[in-house]
């Protein structure tokens, strides 16, 4: 038996059939159809935002913000975290700009705000923080910064899907608030993503973009690509936003078996509660300091594939220790995130799981630990 860190959120395979006749019938099968707009305001009213704008990725919706936001190929700095998936820094650099390397906070593991300010220089022109595993950025001092320097803020939100903070969406905060519904996030239209911008010119703008700068017929605005979202995965999208709140709640309900077990122990950090922020529990993370715990994170990732347990390195390494940004990773020191990625560790949470799965699992953390320590004794 192999337990995966996640699998993806499926709707019934006859209720997917439904979702899609329709299209047998009109031959529809793209540029926003009637199961996109239908996607598009289910999708809004869900997560209480008064725009959205879907797109074929997430990545693809980093970029496209970018260029929105007007700020792709100007050469200026963005300011962003090592600790989050590859595309967020790829999206910057991608676009003629430089991405440049923000410590984290120990806690929540996100941007941390109190060193943002000596990062800002005259080339500064974006901030690019991750709202990392649905854990919610500093958004207030972010926007309080941001305004004095007149910077513009793109949230990656990949992770916060549903999110919400002093009970309003997450996505309401900064210029631009990107999401990712790839298969393997809180939510999915198999491969997918969206943006929320408060201005609706910037809505308007980014929804051209992704279908080349078309207005109409006759009509081109500007310098746009192709990334619509097409109609088979927005039924995906419709048939999975009716499955999404009762994944969540087993998320939770797994989350509390894997919270008992493991709360408590001496060289283990569980999630860091953040007041009045809501959960969407897509990520069990767990922190281990070998120097309390005995034994490192690497030790346990292999540990638990002797038993099928494929618990993932998320986020490892850092990406300002990866080739591609080493160079600048040394300009813009980042010991926190070093820190983070060498003890983090994502443990495998989905609604296939029950109770006895996460016992296993725990058992066999606590017990790697203890053999370690008899062993030094
Ligand atoms: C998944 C992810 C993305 C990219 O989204 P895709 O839909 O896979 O293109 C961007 N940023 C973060 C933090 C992610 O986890």
């Amino acid at each position: 038996m192999s337990i995966y860190v996640t699998k993806p959120l499926m709707p019934d395979y006859q209720e997917y059939i439904e979702e899609i006749r329709c299209l047998f019938e009109s031959g529809m099968l793209t540029n926003y159809g009637r199961l996109h707009e239908r996607f598009r305001r289910k999708l809004k009213t869900y997560l209480g935002v008064d725009g959205i704008e879907l797109c074929t990725n997430g990545h693809l919706a980093l970029e496209l913000a970018l260029q929105t936001l007007g700020l792709a190929g100007t050469g200026g700095e963005v300011i962003t975290t090592p600790f989050t998936f590859v595309s967020t820094v790829h999206a910057i650099a991608r676009n003629g700009l430089t991405p440049v390397f923000c410590d984290i906070r120990e806690d929540t593991m996100t941007l941390d705000a109190e060193k943002l300010e000596s990062l800002i220089t005259d080339k500064t022109v974006a901030i690019m923080p991750v709202h990392v595993y649905g854990s919610v950025c500093d958004v207030e001092r972010i926007s309080e910064i941001a305004e004095r320097h007149q910077l513009k803020v793109i949230y990656d939100a990949a992770h916060a899907f549903g999110v919400e903070y002093q009970g309003k969406s997450i996505l309401q905060y900064g210029d631009a608030s990107v999401l990712s519904f790839h298969a393997t996030k809180c939510f999915n239209t198999i491969e997918g993503g969206a943006a929320v911008f408060p201005s609706r010119r910037d809505a308007q703008k980014f929804r051209r973009m992704c279908n080349y700068g078309i207005v109409s017929e006759e009509e081109i605005q500007e310098i746009g690509g192709n990334a619509k979202m097409d109609e088979f995965r927005a039924a995906m999208g419709l048939c999975n936003l009716r499955g999404v709140d009762a994944a969540i709640e087993k998320r939770r309900e797994i989350t509390a078996w894997y919270d008992k077990r493991l709360q408590g122990i001496p060289g283990l950090t569980l999630r860091h509660a953040q007041e009045e922020v809501s959960q969407n529990y897509t990520y069990y993370i767990l922190r281990i300091d070998p120097a309390v715990f005995g034994v490192t994170r690497d030790d346990v990732c292999r540990e638990l594939k002797t038993y099928g347990v494929y618990a993932r390195k998320y986020f490892y390494p850092a990406l300002n220790e990866i080739p591609a940004y080493e160079q600048l990773g040394r300009q813009y020191p980042t010991p926190a995130a070093h820190r983070a990625a060498k003890e983090i560790v994502t443990l495998p949470l989905h609604d296939g799981m029950n109770e006895e799965h996460v016992a296993m699992i725990c058992s066999c953390i606590l017990n790697l630990a203890a053999a370690a320590e008899r062993k030094a004794v």
